[in-house]
């Protein structure tokens, strides 16, 4: 095949992968990044143990995608979590599954299986180019702001893996929005995913619980319920468990409806049970004895019934049970989507063809999280961008020989 050149703006999971499938079928790539180094989203995901795909049944995995599932199954049917474990065996990192069925890298961290896979891209004559900033489109090519200044980048095929619109300081902040709007591509707007809430606490109770985790609870919301633990944070709730939720909250406040997360503190006992045996204890007792004693409560579970409850209801044995069962946690806002996890929105599907071309713009591709879906933690992020990188990857070369 003759030798096409190709540029790839941004060099996280989904620009590296797009690289190893182009240069392994022969073309000559170079990935553009504007941070000093490549990857750095991927690498700090590696500081909670990576957790880079999930174990579940293939049929629940490819739905975790909201409204997007049906758009991204092609490109996860090609390459999905099975897939995602081999390739990274194939770069001499083991995986493990969880107990939550997530899978991880048995080390835990991202840095080695990072090292092998810039070592394959290199050994397969990828080059990258760091602090080379896209800044628009000019001269029929792509201008690059760089250290040695501007350059126009000519290319045949280029892709841009440009990333959401969370964590900014580590590359992705999404300022390409208004230059593929000015070429007329819709573009939903950036929200926060996987996200915290911000709560209206009192101060005696954030100073004294700001960083408690409350384990073993189950959380209620339009999106199910769900087993886990979150933490209090001085502005709100933040954790995997609220993060379950996060899409269904956010979406609720953004309509301007009222947005509670109802959490059962004592999920392995009865309303009745508890109403049982929260009346045996002496009326007179404390509020912190009556609960120890007769529900197990304490600490920050006991401070959060303390928070958020009127006081006639905690000297009522089946009050305080009903809502030791169904404490509603009232929400003001999602928390910036600079400090969220991932990003909603992003280009619109209709802009794109199967193999991820824009349709307005022959010849450039994008994949990763620039494009609008979304999905929970678990390891469905990374495995949807390397998914989407592959399959614009391919897309191109299809492209590129027609
Ligand atoms: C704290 C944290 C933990 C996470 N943990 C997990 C996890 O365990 N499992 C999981 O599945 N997902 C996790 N994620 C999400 C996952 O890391 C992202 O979904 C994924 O990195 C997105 O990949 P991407 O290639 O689309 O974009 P990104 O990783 O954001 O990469 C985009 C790249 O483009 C570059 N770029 C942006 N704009 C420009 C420009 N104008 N010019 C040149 N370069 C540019 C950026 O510098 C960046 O390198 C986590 C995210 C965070 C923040």
């Amino acid at each position: 095949m003759a030798e096409k050149q190709i540029a790839i703006i941004g060099g996280g999971p989904a620009g590296l992968m797009a690289a190893e499938v182009l240069s392994a079928s022969g073309h000559r790539v170079t990935v553009y990044d504007s941070m000093p180094t490549v990857a750095r989203k991927f690498l700090l995901a590696g500081k909670s143990g990576l957790n880079i795909t999930h174990s579940e049944e293939f049929r629940l995995f490819a739905d975790r995608f909201g409204t997007a599932s049906p758009r991204l199954r092609a490109a996860l049917d090609r390459f999905g979590p099975d897939d995602v474990r081999a390739w990274a065996e194939g770069l001499g990192t083991e995986t493990f599954i969880g107990s939550s069925g997530r899978v991880f890298p048995k080390a835990m961290k991202a840095s080695p299986l990072l090292r092998a896979w810039l070592a394959r891209l290199e050994a397969q004559g990828v080059s990258v180019m760091t602090r080379h900033r896209w800044s628009g489109f000019s001269d029929g090519g792509l201008a690059l702001e760089t250290p040695q200044g501007r350059k126009i980048v000519e290319y045949d095929a280029a892709l841009l893996a440009l990333g959401g619109a969370s964590y900014p300081r580590l590359g992705s902040d999404a300022a390409w929005v208004d230059w593929l709007e000015d070429k007329a591509i819709d573009i939903t707007p950036f929200q926060p995913a996987n996200c915290g809430f911000d709560v209206a606490w009192s101060v005696p109770f954030k100073e004294r619980f700001a960083g408690a985790p409350l384990k073993a609870v189950t959380a209620t919301s339009e999106a199910g319920t769900f087993p886990g633990e979150f933490v209090i944070s001085q502005t709100g709730i933040e954790g995997s468990l609220v993060y379950a939720h996060a899409a269904a909250l956010r979406d609720r406040l953004a309509r301007g409806d009222k947005a509670v997360l109802v959490v059962d503190l004592v999920p392995g006992r009865t309303t009745e049970r508890l109403a049982r045996e929260l009346a045996r204890q002496d009326a007179k007792a404390s509020l912190s004895n009556r609960l120890r004693k007769g529900a197990g409560i304490e600490g920050v579970k006991a401070g959060l019934i303390r928070e958020l409850a009127a006081p006639p209801i905690l000297s009522e044995p089946e009050g305080l049970a009903r809502l030791i069962k169904a404490l509603p946690i009232p929400l003001l806002r999602p928390r910036p989507i600079a400090e969220a996890i991932s990003s909603a929105g992003g280009i619109r599907w209709s802009e794109l063809d199967e193999g991820y071309m824009l349709k307005k713009l022959p010849g450039l591709f994008v994949a990763g999280e620039m494009i609008d879906w979304e999905a929970p933690t678990g390891g469905y992020l990374l495995t949807a961008c390397f998914a989407t990188g592959r399959t614009a990857a391919e897309g191109m070369v299809a492209w590129l020989k027609r």
